[in-house]
Order: structure tokens, then C-alpha cells, then sequence
């Protein structure tokens, strides 16, 4: 052992260097724990959150009822019940479209495989409620 050696075996220089970590982290300390809800940490601009049903500028919904969400999605979550629009029998509308997103994976498949873009994810994360709807 060299003398360099003895002297870091003396002055305890592992432990001294692992202080100065210590030290440098306690005196250049800044919270990373968000005040949620009053803090809200920003997303990414690709987050999957809630899935929504989208509409035109003009307020008509964009779905047109063709049912490949239902098929594309793995989980089963989306049921869509189809009719003809009323006065005109070349178009479809969605009569009743169900969503049960306790099962949802937030894969994204269903909005890939929209044909007329109606359906997108949102960046909607608070889900909770304080009322349950039957
Ligand atoms: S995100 Fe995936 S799991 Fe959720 S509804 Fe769409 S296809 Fe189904
Ligand atoms: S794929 Fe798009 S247009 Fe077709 S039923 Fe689903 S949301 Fe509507």
C-alpha cells in the first residue's frame, strides 16, 4: 500500500466523497413532488387518456357508425348500434354507441382504425367521480 493509499485509509475519503453527494443534494434541493390537485404535471403530447367521440365545427358528430372500433378493439370495450340517418338512406349514423372503459387498455387501435377520424384520446387522467352513474 502506497502512501496515497494510507492517507485515503486514514481520513475515511470513501465516506468523505460519499458526504459531499449527500451534502451537494441536501443544499441543491428541489422538490419533484407535484401539490396535485392544485399542481398538474404536463403531459405528453402523445398521453392516451380518455377516449373521446369528436364532432364537426358545425356540432354534428363525425361517426358514422361503421362499427370497425368495435372490431378493432381487443377488450371489447366499445359497442356501437348503427341506424340509417333519417331522410337519407345512403347515410349511418351511430343511434347508440357504449363505451365501457373499465376494460379499456388505452391501446389506441380503435382511434387507428377510425375511418373518418371521429374518435381521438384525449389528455383527460381524472377519472374519478363523486357520484357513480348506474
Ligand atoms: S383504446 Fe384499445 S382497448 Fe381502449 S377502446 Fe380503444 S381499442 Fe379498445
Ligand atoms: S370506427 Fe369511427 S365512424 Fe366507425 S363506428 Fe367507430 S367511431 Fe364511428
Amino acid at each position: 500500500m502506497n502512501i496515497k493509499e494510507w492517507i485515503k485509509t486514514l481520513t475515511f475519503y470513501e465516506i468523505l466523497l460519499g458526504m459531499k453527494a449527500t451534502m451537494s443534494h441536501l443544499l441543491h434541493y428541489k422538490p419533484i413532488t407535484l401539490q396535485y390537485p392544485h399542481e398538474k404535471r404536463s403531459l405528453p403530447s402523445n398521453y392516451r387518456g380518455m377516449l373521446a367521440l369528436l364532432r364537426y365545427d358545425d356540432g354534428t358528430e363525425k361517426c358514422v357508425g361503421c362499427d370497425l372500433c368495435e372490431a378493432a378493439c381487443p377488450s371489447r370495450v366499445i359497442r356501437v348500434v348503427s341506424a340509417e340517418v333519417p331522410g337519407e338512406p345512403t347515410k349511418r349514423y351511430s343511434k347508440e354507441y357504449d363505451m365501457d372503459m373499465t376494460r379499456c387498455l388505452f391501446c389506441g387501435l380503435c382511434v387507428q382504425a377510425c375511418p373518418v377520424d371521429a374518435l381521438g384520446m384525449t389528455q383527460e387522467y381524472e377519472w374519478a367521480v363523486y357520484d357513480a352513474i348506474e
